[in-house]
């Protein structure tokens, strides 16, 4: 196939030409003008694919477009190079973490570099150097200090196949988000982040976030999960034990007819050990903590359970009320323990029904009034208050209030906020990450590592061994060490920090990324943060979103930083999928951008990538969508080496000729502007300039005032040099060539955006007389460049024209363009 345009001479040259000439190296010294654009960072397991590509492609846009705008654009670029898929490939290859990762980073720097992506590289972080982690160990130990760090024994998320515990943002309906596994549940001693010290700022704070999109900051909000409502003490008959119940109902409380506790609860080995079937209720309990939670969680779950044999106190009445265990609670939320209200709560109701409990009204419906007996159904709406004392007559909603307050009164419960967010596990039981910087003495107990012995190296001869423990533990030279405090021998902790500790600060890094005393710069930081534009895919709403902002309060309260959000406009965009489904190898769907830049070029897949759809939804990628961008390159570099190169200017355009370019060229400019500024809507920015590129065409081929002599057409070349600069953030390479062919000096990325001119935008007007059945009617008015079926639509919307047609026939349109139009009607 021919070439449609030398991109194979023009790409490499212009990469190699920003690349020397720094365009995007910032003082950081000075903020005037600044624009920190970021995107996330990549985790370097593989080559990039194309649906990659566009999180690379969209950032790169935004920076070179900001850049033109005048600003002082900081866009940085680095790896996110810890976690497991480069130690299981170690395990299966027998190739170290840190060979392969950095093998794997080469290859990603080098497509981003012929996607012709700037970044300033001096600033690159890789999260997987000591000079990187060391801080990140430094964060951990802050944190500690400020007992925001902690160990404890737990009920966690164990991945059998990754051999490792799972954050809960890391399960993915029951099962493991990097490989797809089961999850189970393992009761072990790890280390958390305090998280949930942060629900209620992370909740409130989501307000402030205007250029977040909606759905992220919902996901959010559902994560955190807040709700208010009552704790309520019930007494443990014949012991002084007391479970606490949170509920967000408690208008129903005198309708608790019994009370579930969750498998987990710590409490049952005590509770059952005198009980002669203490051996059936335990082992019920280990059944029920090997199912997924997700599946206990669903409101459809088979319920079962077992009674403990014990029972409650109804604080409210005295009632007594049998305490028993079963699969649809979880300790995630709340207490673990649960006041049971079968008539009014769905699966309780169904667990009632199974278990034979007693199910009592005390919500009456007021049109259609309760009988437990015959219920087919939990009664879940509002009501009158029945069976409950001294509140019974009231709406249950003003009971909720009046019951609190008598509990309170009564100090049998308390008001009470409850959070679904649990806080963050951050131990891993791998060896590809930050050592967790803490040692174990037998004298001093839990001893963080002094600063000045930072970083706690990872150390290098490792074996590998398949589903073998962490080789950590293995290390003798890791593991044995001496105590901090008092010298004497201690172990190291052998538990290395999940990778999301590592991104949840990296921006903060980039800023300076050699300092080597100090984690950050406050001065500097302060500058230039919070980061004015970061692009990133969606599946990071919930995980590295919150973590980062959690980090950044946690450092915001410490003094370090002088903000409390990282991220002031957060834009996600869509995944590009390919024959339906998500780009993987497992699939065979994956395009690789390599092959396609060799054949099309870089400015063909950047154009394409931001061509295929608005980008924050999915799109589907085609090979025939890339031809098609491919050709409209040809065109644009044609409109320069044809038209404006031949110097076949052409005189004597009539006025109306003239000024349509002249306003077709500023529609374009403000349209892209508009584009760009609201919302990045790069696919219609994109067909606009093609419009335009239609329009010169059209203007160069109309030439019947062609009189043989060459004048210049002062229009025709500034409409040709604004296409070039409203492609140039979308396909860099060609614009830059054809500048430098049309005389200008390199860079166009110096270059002002051009700015339009609103009066000239207006479409210019005719009047149209209408006819209806060869009488003047009405007349309308109209572009001069209207098509017939548009000119129709509005000659029928006209009120005028309306009345005289009502109720008859159109049988012809007799259409004079620009001048008549007649409607003969019947
Ligand atoms: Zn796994
Ligand atoms: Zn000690």
């Amino acid at each position: 196939m021919e070439k449609a345009y030398p991109f194979d001479k023009i790409e490499p040259k212009w990469q190699k030409y920003w690349q020397k000439k720094k365009l995007f190296e910032v003082d950081i010294r000075t903020s005037e003008n600044k624009f920190y654009c970021l995107m996330m960072f990549p985790y370097p397991s593989a080559a990039l694919h194309v649906g990659h590509g566009r999180n690379y492609i969209i950032g790169d846009v935004i920076a070179r477009y900001k850049k033109m705008k005048g600003f002082n654009v900081l866009t940085p670029m680095g790896w996110d190079a810890f976690g497991l898929p480069a130690e299981n490939a170690a395990i299966k290859d027998n190739l170290h973490p840190k060979v392969s990762t950095l093998n794997n980073i080469k290859t990603m720097k080098r497509q981003l570099y012929s996607w012709g992506a700037c970044y300033d590289w001096s600033r690159e972080i890789t999260s997987c150097f000591p000079d990187y982690y060391k801080w990140t160990q430094w964060i951990f130990l802050k944190l500690f200090e400020k007992g925001l760090a902690y160990k404890k024994k737990a009920f966690v998320n164990w991945c059998p196949s990754c051999n490792t515990v799972l954050a809960n943002e890391q399960v993915i309906q029951g099962k493991c988000e990097r490989c797809d596994t089961q999850v189970t549940q393992k009761d072990l001693e790890q280390w958390f982040f305090k998280i949930t010290d942060y629900a209620e700022r992370l909740l409130t704070d989501l307000d402030k976030l205007k250029h977040w999109p909606q759905r992220v900051k919902t996901m959010q909000t559902n994560w955190i999960g807040k709700s208010r409502g009552v704790n309520i003490h019930f007494p443990l008959e014949n012991s002084n034990k007391i479970f606490t119940c949170f509920t967000t109902r408690v208008d129903t409380i005198f309708g608790a007819t019994y009370m579930v506790l969750a498998a987990e609860h710590p409490e049952i080995p005590s509770l059952v050990k005198d009980m002669k079937n203490k051996d059936k209720i335990l082992k019920f309990v280990e059944e029920v903590r090997n199912e997924s939670k997700i599946k206990r969680a669903a409101l459809d779950v088979e319920k079962k359970g077992i009674f403990t044999g014990r029972y409650v106190i109804n604080p409210v009445n005295n009632k007594r009320i049998p305490l028993w265990i079963a699969n649809y609670v979880l300790t995630e939320y709340g207490t673990g323990a649960v006041m049971a209200v079968p008539a009014h709560d769905q699966r309780d109701f169904e667990f009632a029904r199974i278990y034979d409990l007693p199910i009592e009204v005390v919500i009456d419906d007021p049109e259609f009034p309760l009988d437990a007996e015959i219920m087919k159904q939990a009664y879940v709406k509002d009501g009158v208050m029945v069976n409950s004392g001294q509140f019974n007559g009231m709406s249950n909603r003003e009971a909720m209030d009046e019951i609190a307050n008598f509990m309170e009164e009564e100090a049998i419960g308390k008001r009470s906020v409850q959070y679904k967010l649990r806080d963050w596990l951050i131990s891993r039981q791998r060896y590809w990450g930050a050592p967790i910087p803490i040692i174990y003495c037998d004298k001093c107990g839990i001893v963080g590592v002094p600063e000045k012995d930072l970083p706690v190296l990872l150390p290098e001869d490792i074996k590998f061994k398949p589903h073998g423990e962490s080789p950590l533990k293995a290390s003798k030279k890791f593991v044995n060490v001496k105590c901090p405090k008092c010298k004497s021998k201690a172990r190291r902790e052998i538990d290395t920090m999940d990778t999301f500790v590592d991104s949840s600060w990296y921006f903060l890094r980039y800023i300076s990324s050699k300092l080597k005393n100090k984690a950050f710069e406050k001065k500097n930081i302060d500058r230039w943060l919070p980061v004015d534009q970061y692009i990133g895919g969606v599946e990071h709403a919930i995980l590295h979103l919150l973590y980062s902002r959690f980090i950044t309060k946690v450092f915001y309260d410490l003094n370090l930083i002088e903000f409390s959000e990282p991220f002031g406009n957060l834009f996600t965009q869509g995944m590009i999928i390919k024959n339906g489904a998500k780009m993987s190898k497992s699939k065979g769907n994956v395009v690789s951008p390599d092959d396609l830049i060799k054949q099309y070029g870089a400015d063909t897949i950047r154009l394409y990538t931001l061509f295929i759809g608005p980008p924050e939804k999915d799109a589907e990628w085609s090979d025939r969508g890339v031809e098609g961008s491919y050709r409209f390159l040809g065109r644009v570099w044609r409109l320069v080496d044809k038209i404006q190169m031949s110097k076949l200017k052409i005189q004597n355009k009539s006025k109306i000729q003239i000024s349509k370019l002249k306003r077709k060229m500023h529609q374009t400019i403000k349209k892209v502007t508009e584009d760009m500024e609201k919302g990045f809507h790069f696919n219609t920015a994109i067909s606009s300039i093609m419009e335009l590129v239609n329009e010169i065409y059209l203007f160069n081929r109309d030439r019947h005032y062609f009189s043989g002599k060459i004048v210049s057409v002062p229009i025709l070349d500034e409409a040709i040099n604004t296409v070039i600069i409203l492609l140039s953030p979308f396909v860099p390479h060609i614009t830059e060539e054809l500048w430098e062919k049309l005389g200008n000096k390199p860079s166009i990325l110096k270059e002002k955006w051009p700015a339009y001119d609103e009066s000239l935008i207006e479409e210019e007007k005719i009047t149209i007389p209408i006819q209806i059945n060869g009488k003047l009617r009405s007349k309308i008015e109209a572009s001069p460049a209207i098509d017939e079926e548009a000119l129709k639509i509005k000659v029928q919307s006209d009120e005028k024209v309306k009345k005289w047609v009502e109720g008859k026939k159109i049988s012809k349109w007799i259409i004079v363009p620009k001048k008549l139009v007649n409607i003969i009607v019947h």
